[in-house]
């Protein structure tokens, strides 16, 4: 598990501040939900854990050390990351797509890793040969996570990782996400504006509003009205 801590970070763009001074600290092993209207800085906050966005002011830490002191790549290959249209390779096979981070991580027998792997996602393993374009909406997310937590990470970023999925799909892959985040150890942050799906998954809600985190509660707490 990772812990993961903002200090004072902001986002600026020009006069839009999307991200306004949050600071925050996620306890390793925690699944938090950040929740919040569409433009309220989820997106944003998520990003600068893994540097694909830099904050304009403070830093966010993981572990012990700011995320800037360690090369973006390197820091990406310990953080797994899966957003909306998992954006799996189109000309790459489904097993090729699981096997990338292996491969740039210099392992060479990846076959057996990557069944275990789409086993760990609940997909059958003849899989792996076809091309993503052939599987389900619901079957490429569960790729994608699969290619998440290829390299072993212990921290997970989702991006709404459900949002285009019909309910039932979204149901499914819900429960095998909560189920690896308990056995694999990590610390899970999801970025959702459905408030629901974050009291079913996350132990820690946060309510965004304007680049802030206006409201920071257990799911049993936002739901007693607290
Ligand atoms: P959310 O994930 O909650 O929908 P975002 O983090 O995507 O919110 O966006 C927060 C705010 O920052 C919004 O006002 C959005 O328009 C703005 N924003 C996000 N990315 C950019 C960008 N690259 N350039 C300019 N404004 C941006
Ligand atoms: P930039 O050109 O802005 O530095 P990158 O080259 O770092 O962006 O990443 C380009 C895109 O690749 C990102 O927008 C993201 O969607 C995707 N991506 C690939 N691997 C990762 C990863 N491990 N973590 C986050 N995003 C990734």
């Amino acid at each position: 598990t990772r812990r993961v801590t903002f200090k004072n970070v902001s986002k600026r763009y020009g006069a839009t501040v999307a991200v306004d001074s949050v600071s925050l600290e996620i306890a390793g092993g925690s699944f938090v939900a950040l929740v919040g209207a569409s433009g309220s800085g989820k997106s944003t906050l998520l990003k600068m854990v893994n540097r694909l966005i830099e904050p304009s002011d403070g830093a966010v830490w993981i572990d012990g050390a700011p995320v800037a002191a360690e090369p973006a790549p390197a820091l990406r290959r310990r953080i797994g990351y899966v957003f909306q249209n998992v954006g799996l390779f189109p000309h790459m096979t489904v097993g090729e797509n699981v096997a990338i981070g292996l491969r740039l991580a210099g392992q060479r027998d990846v076959a057996a890793r990557v069944a275990e792997l789409l086993a760990l996602v609940e997909l059958p393993g003849v899989i792996a040969a076809r091309m993503p374009d052939a599987l389900s909406g619901g079957q490429r997310q569960r790729v994608g996570v699969a290619r998440a937590l290829a390299t072993g990470p212990k921290l997970l970023l989702l991006d709404e990782p459900f949002g285009a999925l019909d309910p039932v799909t979204r149901d499914a892959l819900g429960k095998a996400i909560g189920a690896l985040h308990a056995t694999m150890g990590l610390t899970t942050i999801l970025v959702t504006h459905d408030m629901a799906e974050a009291l079913l998954l996350a132990d820690r809600v946060l309510v965004m509003e304007a680049g802030r985190v206006v409201a920071d509660a257990s799911p049993r707490e936002v739901l007693a009205g607290k």
